[in-house]
């Protein structure tokens, strides 16, 4: 099931434990054969921080550049990162930020062409390669192409390369990212939330001094002494990493499968078709809370019901910041009062409705239903409704 979702195609080997790895996170940049590949991100102010995407035929892709081919004042900027993220330097975030991302094992194959195809010139494949020929990056036991995430808002020189590319920019739009095929939306989805957390996290919750981005962009560091601060001096620090927020979707059925529970809610009103998007009940994990009792909690906060049973069905990245959305089922038992619907507890929902699966069917097959409308196709909403009305959970 997880398959067919924004963001859960797994493409790169994260090799999480090469983060930490100086020698070779300095190779991966500084061997001149080094395949290594960027996608490239810049902060808008009020708004957060925005992957650069090709726009080509109405089709989005994020921009995705090797390293050896860029103008050489701009590999000296990576260079000279490189050497800050060995020491651990202070101003290590003062030009360029980046995260290493792990390594492609594939090799350059047709995953990303979108992107490659769309950008004419040859600044991306040498032209004496073909791309199933590319020569691999190799270190001790492991190759494959390093991926990096890089912000370039402190840095103006990349900018301006950047914005010599017809049909590049930064995008702002979430239903244009979601179009981007699914090896990216992965990359997207993953490179986002660490480019989002280190623009969000700058000081040190603990004692309020600068905090710098250590292991290759991956962990922020507090040089503060141990006995100064007390996030460096706690066993097991949870700001030093990169949050992920647990949020519970739940697709609620009656207990002989023949209703389905789904909600309006505030923040969608009728769009210009008169239709009102129906969808499963949505809503944050709270400290000190399992997935299923979090789970009950949301679908009586929302809509009054009371359900017993809980199964849990697929998870996807969201990071929209940085959410991790657990989709699940919820199974009430009709009694006259389990089933009895009430959105005035937390009023999230405008509207709140138990569907006959039939109607739900009708929906799925593309036909009408008053002024009803499901979630788009590929997310996790709909996959969850989808495998209700089909009896698959
Ligand atoms: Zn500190």
């Amino acid at each position: 099931m997880t398959d067919i979702f924004f963001g859960t195609t797994t493409t790169l080997n994260r090799f999480s434990f090469l983060r930490t790895n100086d020698d070779f996170i300095s190779k991966t940049i500084l061997d001149p054969l080094s395949p290594a590949r960027l996608v490239f991100y810049k902060q808008d102010g009020k708004n957060g921080i925005h992957p650069y995407m090709i726009q080509r035929d109405g089709k989005f892709g994020m921009l995705n550049l090797q390293l050896n081919t860029l103008p050489s004042q701009l590999i000296r900027i990576l260079h000279d990162w490189s050497m800050k993220n060995s020491k651990k330097a202070n101003d290590l975030r003062d030009d360029v930020t980046l995260v290493f991302l792990g390594l492609d094992e594939d090799g350059l194959d047709e995953k990303y062409l979108f992107n490659d195809n769309s950008l004419s010139g040859s600044f991306i494949y040498p032209n004496s390669y073909k791309l199933k020929e590319y020569p691999q990056f190799k270190y001790d036991k492991f190759q494959g192409t390093p991926y990096y995430a890089i912000d370039v808002t402190q840095c103006q020189e990349f900018q301006t390369y950047l914005s010599s590319f017809e049909d590049v920019k930064t995008v702002n739009n979430m239903m244009s990212i979601l179009t981007v095929s699914k090896n990216e939306s992965s990359l997207f989805a993953y490179s986002k939330m660490y480019m989002d957390w280190l623009m969000r996290n700058k000081f040190c919750p603990g004692c309020g001094r600068q905090v710098i981005p250590v292991d290759a962009g991956t962990r922020l560091l507090c040089k503060t002494p141990k006995e100064e601060c007390p996030v460096k001096s706690s066993a097991v620090s949870n700001v030093c990493f990169p949050r992920t927020d647990p949020v519970i979707i739940v697709g609620a059925v009656s207990s002989d499968g023949k209703k389905i529970l789904l909600g309006n809610n505030q923040r969608h009103p009728a769009g210009p078709n008169g239709k009102r998007m129906f969808s499963c009940i949505a809503g944050f994990m709270e400290p000190g809370e399992t997935i299923e009792e979090s789970t009950l909690r949301e679908i009586w906060e929302e809509t009054g019901c009371s359900a017993r049973e809980v199964k849990i069905a697929a998870s996807q990245p969201w990071p929209f910041p940085a959410n991790l959305m657990i989709g699940c089922f919820g199974i009430v038992h009709f009694d006259g009062v389990n089933e009895v619907i009430n959105t005035e507890l937390d009023n999230e929902l405008a509207d709140c409705r138990w569907f006959d699966v039939d109607d739900i069917k009708t929906l799925l097959n593309g036909g009408e239903l008053d002024d009803v409308s499901l979630p788009m196709e590929g997310s996790i909403a709909y996959e969850l409704i989808k495998s209700l009305a089909l009896g698959k959970y």
